[in-house]
């Protein structure tokens, strides 16, 4: 066992606090690595805050993960000593399911093991997350990470760029294609250098117009403020497909009806509350409500490699660690330029 310094939530409604927590040693399949940044995401914050169910206390989150390989089991084989490599929200499945078989580990029949809140087959604990100085991993659940991307920067890719990028390419974004991407933060800039990429014209749905530079900057095609009364109606029936990054609940009608007939609006952003759906705004024009987990390992892999190819990464606002819980509450206001990344030098 390795003892190394985090910091976990003690209650929904506590200050993340520093700690530390016990690594186990690194099993045959297993990959020590030593955390070198962490993004944060919404999600982490919706877990401590219990927002999501009942957790136990105390739990360290981050599921944005990169670093260095610093030790590797006897039969290890994709990865080594010194390796740049990424973990994202899951650290293992059963593996052996028709949704694991095809690389859909993160609908996993039994459940994936989630890079935290799981219990870890490996030994029966509680898994804990990003926010810490290092972790051990099944090979298969870690992603290389291409030699050009920026490091400090690649952590949000393994869970805002991968839950994006596979529902974008699930229902096939690219050229000739509308999409538009409600919420302009973490998840949502992501989808818009995404679908930028992969050629589809790219609309942005954001409350007000304050991130519209960005937006274009980032390779919108347009930017539209849901707070102005005229947007539905100018937007009605135009999108293949909406991609909605919300973490609160929104009037689904009004978005649904932007879609065109065999649209598809994939939630993404997972609210606690229900969202209300009339099927008359289905009904009509055949069109889609969905939603959508991550993205298998796979997948990642796809997503870190085209991200690589096309230059695409977040921008992201370096933090130490005791910056942790102001960055929680200016993501929570919406003030975040667009993912706060942890440099994991400073749990120590
Ligand atoms: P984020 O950085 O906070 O971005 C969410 C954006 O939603 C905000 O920037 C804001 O965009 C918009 N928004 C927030 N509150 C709103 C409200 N009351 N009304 C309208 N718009 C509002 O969060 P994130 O990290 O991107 O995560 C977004 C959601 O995705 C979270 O619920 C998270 O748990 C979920 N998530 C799901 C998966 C999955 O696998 N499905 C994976 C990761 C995250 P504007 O300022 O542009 O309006
Ligand atoms: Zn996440």
């Amino acid at each position: 066992m390795r003892t190394v310094n985090a910091y976990a939530a003690t209650s929904p409604t506590e200050p993340l606090v520093k700690t530390t927590i016990e690594r186990r040693d690194v099993g045959p399949n297993d990959v020590m690595i030593d955390i070198a940044y962490a993004g944060i995401c919404h999600s982490d914050i919706h877990t401590v805050r219990g927002e999501w169910g009942p957790i136990q206390y105390p739990q360290v989150v981050g599921h944005e993960i990169v670093g260095y390989v610093t030790e590797v089991g006897s039969e290890v084989t994709k990865h080594k000593v010194g390796d740049r490599v990424g973990v994202g929200c899951m650290v293992n499945s059963c593996g052996t399911c028709t949704y694991c078989l095809r690389g859909d580990e993160q609908y996993c029949a039994q459940g994936n093991i989630q890079t935290y809140t799981s219990v870890d087959p490996a030994d029966g604990t509680v898994t804990q997350g990003g926010y810490s100085q290092a972790v051990v991993v099944n090979e298969d659940f870690v992603l290389r990470v291409p030699e050009n991307l920026e490091f400090e920067k690649v952590a949000p890719l393994l869970c805002a760029g991968i839950t994006t990028y596979s529902p974008l390419r699930h229902w096939n974004a690219g050229p000739g294609t509308q999409v538009a991407v409600v919420g302009m933060g973490g998840l949502g800039h992501m989808a818009v250098q995404i679908a930028h990429a992969m050629g589809a014209e790219v609309t942005v749905l954001s409350q007000t117009l304050s991130k519209q530079e960005d937006g274009l900057r980032l390779g919108a095609d347009h930017y539209y403020a849901t707070s102005d009364e005229t947007t539905f109606a100018e937007l009605a029936d135009r999108f293949d497909l909406i991609i909605n990054t919300v973490s609160a609940r929104l009037d689904m009608g009004a978005y649904l009806s932007l879609l065109t007939v065999d649209g598809t609006m994939v939630n993404v952003g997972a609210p606690s509350e229900p969202l209300p759906v009339q099927v008359f705004s289905l009904i009509p024009s055949r069109r889609s409500f969905a939603g959508s987990a991550i993205g298998g390992i796979r997948e990642t892999q796809e997503m870190l490699d085209f991200c690589a190819e096309h230059g695409i990464l977040p921008e992201t606002e370096l933090i130490s660690a005791s910056y942790i819980n102001e960055a929680y509450e200016r993501v929570l206001s919406s003030d975040v330029r667009y993912r706060f990344v942890i440099d994991a030098a400073t749990f120590a």
